[in-house]
């Protein structure tokens, strides 16, 4: 029987309704939500993600300003706007859009985002409070992946949970979240041996690799839970994700698709971050 697919925009459309009502709300209430995105360069990748982003915010009520550097900026340049946006009253969450050109050290530039703006949840001190389950912010995308399995009903308690890929944005914090709903989690990269014989023993498989269509249906357990976070182009220049959705919708129980799945997820865990962000400097 073909997988039961889990549609990202309905369910994203379905949290950005609540997101709307508390703007609305925090409105009334004299406080509007504000984002400052910060865009480095000219890839055209990075260009689309920040334009869909302001245009959710606006879709939400959400205030947002946009940042724009050329390649050549200066560190210091962009440490001193950030500490002035982590001044800024009328900002509650700071993105600054990844990768950065070469020649500017990421983590400085994420660690200079004040922890209680940092909506994107990379900061080491947001990493570290998800790490040990304190409140914090968490990352977009595994935040994402989590409330859709929420929405669909599906616990990843005593389940065993594969996530391909360990890079700090999606695949290491996707495990711990994964871990913190008592999932029995195994992370595999690209130095992993015999990746199919994990992949195969996965009830929840997670794929963030960015290697197009490279999980087929035949590496998957029969009904497993497949959520796709690869965003890559085929050899047709076509989006496209880590799994071979034909073949793989036939053996999953659910399968997120490419795109429509985690993308629209990501955004609206971010809109969500900077409401809560608003929330707390209201107290
Ligand atoms: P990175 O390139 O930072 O990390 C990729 C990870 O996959 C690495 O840990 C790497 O291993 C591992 N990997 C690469 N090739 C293989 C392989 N053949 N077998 C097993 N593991 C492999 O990417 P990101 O985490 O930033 O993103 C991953 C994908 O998700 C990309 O396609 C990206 O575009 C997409 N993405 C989608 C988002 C969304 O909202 N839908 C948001 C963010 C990302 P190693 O550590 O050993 O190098």
């Amino acid at each position: 029987m073909p997988a039961k697919l889990i549609d990202g925009k309905k369910i994203a459309n379905h949290y950005r309704n609540s997101i709307a009502e508390e703007v609305k709300q925090l409105r009334k209430d004299g406080m509007a939500p504000g984002l400052a995105v910060i865009l480095v360069g000219e890839d055209s990748a990075s260009q689309t993600y920040v334009r869909m982003k302001r245009k959710t915010c606006q879709e939400m009520g959400i205030h947002s300003i946009l940042i724009e550097y050329g390649n050549e900026v200066g560190e210091n340049e962009l440490l001193e706007k950030i500490q002035q946006l982590n001044d800024d009253k009328a900002i509650h969450g700071i993105l600054v859009q990844l990768p950065l050109p070469e020649g500017i050290q990421t983590e400085k530039v994420i660690e200079q985002i004040s922890p209680d703006k940092d909506v994107d949840g990379f900061h080491p001190v947001n990493i570290g409070r998800m790490m040990i389950g304190e409140d914090s912010f968490l990352p977009c995308t595994p935040y994402g992946i989590m409330k859709m399995l929420q929405y669909e009903g599906i616990s990843p308690s005593g389940k065993h949970a594969v996530v391909v890929g360990r890079s700090n944005i999606v695949g290491k914090p996707a495990g711990q979240l994964l871990l913190r709903e008592n999932a029995t989690v195994t992370y595999c990269h690209s130095k992993t041996e015999n990746l199919v014989s994990y992949t195969r023993s996965a009830d929840i498989l997670i794929s963030a690799a960015g290697r197009p269509n490279f999980i087929s249906g035949k590496d998957i357990k029969p009904g497993a839970i497949v959520i796709d976070v690869g965003m890559n182009r085929d050899e047709n220049g076509r989006l496209c994700g880590d799994i071979d959705f034909e073949t793989a919708k036939e053996t999953a129980g659910y399968i997120t698709p490419v795109p429509g799945g985690v993308g629209p997820m990501t955004i609206t865990m971010l809109m969500f971050n900077t409401v809560k962000s608003a929330r707390r400097a209201i107290g």
